[in-house]
């Protein structure tokens, strides 16, 4: 975990910066000068997915909030088993029947918004003032928990930037230009409330129009402090990149110059090497493109076009595509200052809460009886989540043992305790008097279904029912209140 911003140099002198983790990168930076000396910052990343909880019956929906810090390092937040991402809160799927159909996707969007600023309510006073904490290494820090990313698909993000879909969420490029490799005006918190709040006085700004906002007069983010929703949307690699630019558009437009047949051909006639995957019948027969699968078809194809195509920009003129005014290649521009106030972008992938949906969500759906399931899915995750906690401080109370008993033997048990006790200030838990014994089991059993008898007769285990008497009454105390164990 880091606690405080850091530059990373490849060189001495610091000629060349490193952005990986997002302590690494400009953002954190920025924000600690903008707070009392001493502060320590929870950059907060937030994100929200709608997901379907059942296969077979289409309306059963949740839209889970997912929230972790960027304080942790990229690989633990990557581990679902770390339980580094927390869940915050389920968004209602409300149908809204009671709105009249060209009001009811306002007050989805209203909705949307009075929801997450209930659940960021607590953001506000914490973030402005900052709130004492203990941290993971024990000691207590002075914590402004701000939001510094928030990851979601593209819709969700105009939604959260109270943007039109046609638009970008991270600047007023207009919905023509969006194909111009050209850096728009990024948009802006001051200036956006102060439009939404002259548009809801009945002023009617021209920027309302120009800018494509909504009619959302309440963002969470309203009073949320130091956040700049624009810059926390953070680019989307797999829905943006490998699926959208790479699958939907340009293996698209150059399977159609090339023809099926001899793209086919040609990842065929790839020579296999360590680390490529080989694609042997070719890429037209696969039906699922996963994540994986992109990324091991990218890693070739330039390779794959090579010499079948003309190396000049072709598309247009061979009339594959009239124009790239695509959203999903328009979000490019934006990749570089991501990166520059965030970090590396591995970790902002909409993959990570698709995976948390399994565990906070669809798990959580299937334990329940499936009628008013919200409810029930809370409680199931807190106990689940009370059991994972009880279940790491046993864990950790046994490393502790461990690193007792090691140092035990390594120096006299005399001079342990009190070493131990000032230095880390923790008393020593006492030892066990007999180690819990370990067995060593087949996972399966070689004969099914045998009798007590057989065991003895066949086998020869003569000792096994006195054996399993003596276990059963040592740890089953009770037993003997009901019945001495007679095996027949
Ligand atoms: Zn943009």
């Amino acid at each position: 975990m880091a606690f405080a911003p850091e530059q990373v140099f490849t060189d001495e002198a610091c000629s060349e910066r490193v952005f990986d983790e997002m302590w690494t990168a400009n953002w954190w930076w920025k924000i600690q000068e903008l707070l009392p000396k001493g502060a320590t910052i929870a950059p907060l990343i937030l994100s929200s997915d709608k997901t379907q909880l059942s296969q077979f019956r289409g309306d059963k929906k949740a839209w889970p909030v997912y929230l972790t810090i960027g304080n942790i390092s990229k690989e633990i937040r990557r581990q679902p088993s770390a339980h580094a991402t927390i869940l915050v809160g389920y968004l209602p799927v409300a149908k809204l029947e009671c709105y009249s159909e060209p009001m009811r996707s306002l007050a989805g969007y209203r909705l949307f918004h009075y929801c997450m600023s209930k659940i960021l309510e607590i953001l506000v006073e914490a973030g402005e003032n900052g709130v004492e904490m203990v941290c993971a290494d024990g000691r207590v820090r002075r914590v402004h928990p701000i939001l510094a990313a928030y990851v979601a698909d593209y819709p969700e993000q105009c939604l959260a930037g109270c943007c039109m879909e046609n638009r970008c969420p991270r600047c007023a490029v207009k919905p023509d230009d969006r194909g111009s490799p050209v850096m728009s005006v990024l948009r802006d918190v001051e200036w956006t409330l102060k439009i939404l709040d002259e548009h809801k006085r009945g002023q009617e700004p021209p920027q309302f129009e120009r800018d494509g906002l909504r009619a959302i007069y309440q963002p969470f983010w309203r009073y949320l402090p130091h956040c700049n929703i624009f810059a926390c949307f953070t680019p989307d690699l797999l829905h943006q990149i490998h699926k959208g630019v790479f699958k939907d558009h340009f293996v698209k437009w150059c399977t159609t110059i090339i023809g099926e047949a001899e793209v086919d051909a040609r990842f065929k006639a790839m020579a296999s090497h360590p680390g490529l995957r080989h694609f042997k019948k070719g890429i037209s027969s696969v039906s699922q493109w996963t994540g994986t699968e992109h990324k091991e078809m990218e890693k070739v194809f330039l390779g794959i076009l090579a010499g079948a195509v003309n190396s000049e920009d072709i598309f247009v003129k061979l009339e594959i595509q009239e124009h790239f005014n695509i959203p999903k290649l328009h979000s490019i521009v934006h990749y570089v200052d991501s990166i520059e106030a965030l970090g590396s972008l591995d970790r902002y992938n909409s993959e990570s809460p698709e995976r948390l949906h399994i565990d906070f969500a669809k798990e959580a759906y299937r334990a329940s009886n499936k009628r008013d399931y919200t409810e029930q899915m809370v409680m199931w995750l807190q106990r689940q989540e009370a059991m994972w906690t009880r279940g790491a401080f046993c864990a950790w109370v046994k490393d502790q043992q461990g690193l007792i008993d090691g140092e035990r033997n390594n120096s006299g048990s005399e001079s342990l305790s009190e070493e131990s006790e000032s230095e880390s200030g923790a008393v020593p838990i006492p030892t066990p008097t007999s180690s819990a014994p370990l067995y060593a089991i087949e996972k399966k059993a070689p004969f099914k279904n045998v009798t007590i008898q057989c065991l003895a007769v066949d086998f020869g285990a003569i000792d096994f029912i006195p054996a399993l008497t003596t276990f059963l009454c040592r740890n089953i105390p009770d037993i003997n209140a009901y019945a001495q164990p007679k095996f027949v």
